[in-house]
């Protein structure tokens, strides 16, 4: 089966967030079952390398104020498809974000284009090659339902929700210059509250809906997830259904992670040690026999971290320590480095993105902090489980369905990975550091409960099979 990838980001060549973890990921997984996946991708600064190499499948003349060309190239395993139109997408900094940190002020045509020419090469464009399916991914794919319904097209399409935070909403002269006919405007398409919305458009006209995890397609549907697509989604929810992401064991893999100081396995734990003696050095932190909880996160309102910072002091009281990376909200950037600051040697931050740090950080832990007002999947207390660094998160969206509580009854049953909380508060974070400082002075549970995290199947065997059961659906 040909199934066209569309998304805007894609490990390891260009990444912010989980989405560019699972699209690297997912192709990888399909390939043994007979899904052959291609991906397209905007060629950004950092794939220049990757387009000198590839060969050319295609050109336009005039892409949304701008010549463009496909380039075919096979990369780290992947197939990838790049869009190259320097006028799009050939410009230093974040890839969505100007140096204001605003929106680019064409992410619209950017990403219409992005979506124009996955519907194109469903279409037919590239020669020898054509989909059987297509899987957009995010709002910045939104449009490809749009333009294949508007051409009338019958292949059909799977729309994935990664974030529903994120829905590409414009006024409706942002339009102008999409190529998409005016009926596209209306309320059973994009039309959002008199305004555009790629994501909109997206969901209603896709053949199917993923999101990634259980839990978040069924909060989806109510207004306190659903930032305004809830209605969306109940109208369509015979055709929603929630894939829990799993992670690439190439990449994360405590036995052979070539970027940590000491790889380990179940059995080895004891050599874990080594890791964290390296993480106390990077962050500064005095050596003591108290848990490290780690912190590798967006620092964003929806991640909770203002949650963290409002009782940061109890937490340290408890005789916690915390090593946190990130970047974000700069009230929080400045909030947990004057809490390094004050702490010293209790509390190490980083602010910035170091995915190799990541790595060190999930292998010199003891837990992981994530307490998410919403979280559609979450990728780190996927790490955090293989790496034996036990999750404490909050119970929403995938973080519910991956992690089970460590309350008595799961830790008698043997199957207790990690502890959750809910309601999701402050107060209700610093409870579930105190419980998991509890369980961490009893090293026989707590030894027991890293073994049984580490065993957990969280690779993409079982998802790469549910997502390639629903393509055959489609095209049976
Ligand atoms: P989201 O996509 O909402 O940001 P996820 O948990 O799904 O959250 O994925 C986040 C990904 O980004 C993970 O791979 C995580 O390790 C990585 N990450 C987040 N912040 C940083 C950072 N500051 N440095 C390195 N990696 C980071």
């Amino acid at each position: 089966m040909n199934i066209l990838f569309v998304a805007s980001e894609c490990a390891p060549f260009i990444k912010t967030g989980g989405l560019a973890d699972v699209i690297g990921a997912v192709p990888k997984a399909l390939k043994p079952l007979g899904g052959n996946v291609r991906i397209l991708l905007p060629a950004y600064p950092a794939l220049s390398g990757e387009v000198a190499k590839g060969t050319e499948v295609a050109a336009f003349d005039d892409l949304h104020g701008g010549p463009a060309r496909v380039m075919a190239v096979t990369a780290r395993g992947l197939d990838l498809l790049l869009l190259d139109a320097p006028h799009l997408f050939d410009r230093p900094g974040n890839i969505y974000l100007d140096h204001a940190g605003g929106d680019w002020h064409d992410n619209h045509l950017r990403f219409g284009a992005l979506s124009f020419v996955g519907a194109q090469i469903a279409l037919g464009l590239i020669p020898d090659w054509q989909p059987d399916l297509v899987n957009a991914h995010d709002w910045q794919a939104g449009l490809v339902p749009a333009y294949l319904h508007a051409a009338g097209s019958q292949v059909p399409t799977v729309m994935t929700i990664h974030n529903i935070a994120f829905q590409g909403i414009y006024d409706p002269d942002h339009l102008d210059g999409l190529n998409l006919p005016r009926d596209m405007f209306t309320v059973d398409k994009g039309e959002y509250y008199g305004r555009f919305s790629f994501l909109k458009a997206g969901l209603m006209l896709a053949t199917k809906i993923t999101t990634v995890s259980p839990t978040y397609a069924h909060e989806l549907m109510s207004p306190e997830f659903g930032m305004g697509l809830d209605g969306v989604m109940r109208a369509r929810r015979a055709d929603l259904s929630g894939i829990i992401n799993g992670i690439d064991l190439d990449v994360w893999d405590p036995e052979t992670d070539d970027t940590i100081p000491q790889v380990f396995t179940a059995k080895t734990l004891t050599k874990k040690a080594k890791n964290k003696a390296a993480l106390e050095e990077r962050f500064n932190l005095d050596p003591s026999d108290s848990p490290i909880f780690c912190i590798i996160s967006r620092l964003t309102t929806q991640k909770g971290l203002d949650l963290l910072l409002d009782r940061l002091p109890n937490i340290v009281n408890q005789g916690a320590r915390l090593a946190i990376l990130g970047t974000g909200d700069k009230g929080m950037e400045h909030g947990f480095a004057d809490a390094a600051n004050r702490y010293t040697g209790k509390v190490g931050t980083i602010i910035g993105y170091d995915e190799q740090l990541s790595h060190l950080m999930q292998a010199g832990s003891d837990a992981i902090l994530i307490p998410s007002r919403f979280e559609p999947c979450g990728l780190t207390q996927l790490y955090g489980l293989r790496y034996g660094t036990i999750p404490v998160v909050a119970r929403t969206g995938g973080l519910a369905d991956t992690i089970i509580d460590a309350n008595l009854a799961a830790i008698d049953a043997d199957v207790a990975t990690g502890i959750q909380f809910h309601p999701v508060t402050a107060i209700g974070l610093e409870q579930a550091v105190a419980r998991t400082m509890a369980l961490y002075q009893q090293p026989k549970v707590w030894a027991a409960m890293q073994r049984r995290a580490m065993r957990q199947p969280v690779g993409w065997d079982a998802s790469a099979a549910a997502y390639l059961a629903l393509f055959q659906s489609l095209t049976d």
